[in-house]
């Protein structure tokens, strides 16, 4: 039996509400495998500003770096949406991401059974299901890269940002992806813009040369502009995407709205080591905060990720998985993926039939 650490940073907003579902997850969890999980509560975002001033403070950073994975739930909201930028609750995200040295990010898009009436695209575009795993660089390339601003001959201005990748930021979040699709259906498809960037080519050829170690994985590659347009023409040809830190953005972002709901979506931000940060997609969303209304489902899942990434737990990650599908499979929904005929219930009913449906 082991005993792992887990920082847990609730945020805010329904940042604490969905997090104290998912602590009832691990609890069962615990209770199941016999492992011990301490927990350890931590600020970030709005709430820390409001108690120490910053968005990251350095006790925070600290107690993560001592930790086997960190649970995070949401932060910001309207109290803090005037202050300056590095000064917001959302700086305290990137401090987290560059303080844990995370480069990488992984963003799973499932479509529940139960839930296929909630995604946009037609049912015999997505009948037969869509699992896909994109898999994102998260501190390179163009949002890093030099950026600025200069004067023009005809006294204007022009502004450029350069994307640069060196073969070892492309090696390592490559790595991942290729041990990624060994976990999975052994497919892994690079997206790039190989016809026009350099920056493109370097990548490509990385992925080719690594690709000698993965002989057991499909390797393909795909131009971003048609990768965008293949997601919703047919997502099931897509099993695991790697890509950059913007293309990979963009199309993370179209693949969970293929979904349809963003209370359902995990995501977990991986380093070098096995300590990892997970958290649910969405924001805070101060409209529904402390109504008992929020869907809980996308921070539990965070947590079944941390079981499979971090903690070497994959049983109950998948008994956690499992679980949220058959409690949709039984009709219970939360008001935003709620549809004609089902039962509405609470976030903190819900976390309690999902505990239930684990035990
Ligand atoms: P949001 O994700 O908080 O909300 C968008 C919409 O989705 C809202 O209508 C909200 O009610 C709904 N929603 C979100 N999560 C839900 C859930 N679990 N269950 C049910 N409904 C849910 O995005 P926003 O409104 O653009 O941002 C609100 C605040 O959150 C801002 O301060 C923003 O900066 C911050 N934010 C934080 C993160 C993060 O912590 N990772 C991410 C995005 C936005």
């Amino acid at each position: 039996m082991s005993t792992f650490n887990i920082a847990v940073l609730p945020g805010d907003g329904i940042g604490p509400e969905v997090m104290e579902q998912a602590i009832k997850v691990i609890r069962v969890i615990e209770e199941k495998t016999g492992n011990s999980f301490m927990l350890h509560e931590a600020k970030i975002g709005g709430c820390a500003i409001d108690a120490a001033g910053e968005p990251l403070p350095s006790q925070t950073l600290e107690l993560c770096k001592k930790c086997d994975a960190v649970m995070l739930g949401a932060v910001g909201g309207p109290k803090w949406d005037t202050l300056p930028g590095n000064k917001r609750p959302e700086a305290g995200l990137l401090a987290i991401r560059a303080g844990l040295g995370l480069f990488a990010n992984l963003r799973p898009a499932v479509i529940y059974d139960a839930l296929k009436d909630a995604s946009p695209l037609k049912q015999e575009i997505i009948s037969g299901g869509v699992d896909i795993m994109v898999v994102r660089e998260l501190t390179g390339g163009m949002y890093f890269g030099e950026r600025g601003r200069v004067k023009t001959c005809d006294k204007g201005e022009a502004a450029f940002d350069t994307e640069t990748y060196s073969e070892l930021e492309v090696e390592r979040i490559a790595r991942l992806g290729f041990e990624t699709a060994m976990k999975r259906s052994r497919k892994l498809m690079s997206v790039d813009k190989a016809n026009v960037l350099e920056s493109s080519r370097l990548w490509r050829e990385v992925v080719i040369k690594l690709s000698a170690e993965y002989p057991e994985v499909e390797l393909s590659h795909m131009y971003v502009d048609n990768a965008a347009m293949q997601l919703v023409r047919n997502p099931r040809q897509f099993d695991v995407i790697v890509t950059t830190n913007m293309f990979g953005d963009i199309l993370s972002d179209e693949a969970s709205m293929i979904t349809g709901s963003i209370g359902m979506l995990p995501s977990a931000s991986l380093g070098s080591g096995k300590a990892g940060l997970y958290e649910p997609i969405h924001g805070s969303a101060p409209d529904i905060a402390g109504q008992n209304k929020a869907n809980p489902i996308a921070t539990i899942l965070s947590a079944a990720m941390m079981m499979r990434y971090s903690l070497g737990m994959e049983d109950a990650a998948k008994d956690i998985e499992a679980a949220v599908a058959r409690v949709l499979e039984k009709g219970y929904r939360t008001g935003d993926i709620a549809s004609f005929g089902c039962q509405v219930v609470g976030t903190a009913e819900m976390g309690t039939l999902i505990c239930e449906e684990i035990k």
